[in-house]
């Protein structure tokens, strides 16, 4: 529970139970920190009650309500950070994020996931069942699919990375990291990792980045069009939120190029407007449909072939939690998974 910005507690809290017949409760095997908890680590003003925190997990089944036909107790499942039906207009178009019915695990009404328990709102429309055990080698790559990777995976997508392509990766965090692999993936040519902390630019490169740029502005830019033979890169992927990562992202991408902004905008308005638009540069984003992206990004993990898992560098128990929040915050760890 987090009551204040810095002030996060282990408590003991009432069990989730089915309120929906459409909901599951999962016992949470593995969750994880995300740089997006950071926000109200920062911030957050005092709350009477605390705000349940966690977004990401794999859980064991416990318990499914009456309408929930595909999910049963026992599944192994990643639980994405939003939940969804399934079945409405968005959720079939693949944007899962702008579910009808749906929402975020963001502890506000709903149950969280750095905990022992979780209740899932539209278990059969929310929730991926895995074929592996609860144990498996792999869990920490898996854990990825909940939140970083498809998210890391969906910048990459909105800025419209294709074979070839020179890319940009503004922000070192895991999500940023994911980025670096998702581009390789879909066949980037040359990725350059933004970011100064070399624990995490060493990681990019050994993920696939191919050039590092520790600058910040003006010389950030001068030096990505000095790397990418001028004129900027085809694809920028924008995992930060700060009105400077936005600023820097425009400036960076080239004429027609594309910007996939998953970092959660702490600004006001998107800077650069005239460039922007005489360089007829695409600005996308948002919350990753993490739940659509499942399907397309898991057997490249089972097979081995990304491991997104690396960017886990800690791992604590429930009581270890407020503990991993200051190391995250501290830059002292990129990601901190955790094992109620
Ligand atoms: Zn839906």
């Amino acid at each position: 529970m987090m009551h204040a910005a810095g002030d996060v507690r282990i408590e003991d809290v009432p069990d989730p139970a089915i309120v929906e017949p459409t909901d599951a409760i999962l016992r949470v095997t593995r969750a994880c920190i995300c740089g997006s908890d950071l926000w109200p680590y920062a911030e957050l003003q005092p709350t009477d009650t605390g705000r349940p925190m966690g977004h990401e997990a794999i859980g064991l089944v416990e318990d499914v309500g009456a309408d929930v036909q595909t999910i049963k107790s026992g599944d192994l499942v990643v639980m994405p950070f939003a939940f969804s039906d399934g079945t409405c207009a968005f959720c079939r178009e693949g944007l899962h994020t702008a579910c009808v019915q749906g929402g975020f695990f963001d502890g506000y009404g709903t149950s969280a996931a750095q905990a022992e328990a979780v209740r899932v709102p539209w278990a059969d429309g929310t929730l991926y069942a895995l074929s592996v055990g609860e144990d498996d080698a792999l869990m920490p790559s898996l854990l990825t699919l909940s939140d970083v990777l498809g998210t890391g995976h969906h910048a990459a997508v909105v800025a419209g990375v294709k074979p070839g392509d020179s890319v940009a990766v503004v922000g070192d965090g895991a999500v940023g990291l994911c980025g670096v692999i998702a581009a390789k993936r879909l066949g980037a040519e040359q990725i350059i990792i933004m970011g100064r902390h070399e624990d995490r630019t060493g990681l990019a490169r050994k993920l696939g980045a191919t050039d590092v740029v520790a600058e910040r502005g003006e010389a950030a830019v001068e030096r990505i069009h000095e790397l990418s033979g001028g004129y900027g890169v085809h694809g920028v992927l924008e995992c930060v939120g700060t009105e400077q990562a936005m600023e820097t992202s425009v400036a960076i991408a080239r004429p027609g190029g594309g910007v996939g902004r998953v970092g959660v905008p702490h600004y006001a308005t998107i800077p650069l407007a005239q460039p922007m638009f005489f360089k007829n540069v695409k600005v996308g984003g948002g919350p990753a449909p993490v739940r659509a992206y499942i399907e397309e990004l898991l057997p490249d993990i089972l097979e081995g072939t990304i491991e997104p898992g690396r960017v886990f560098d800690r791992t604590v128990g429930l009581d270890g939690v407020p503990d991993g929040y200051r190391a995250m915050a501290d830059r002292e760890s990129i990601k901190v998974m955790v094992t109620p």
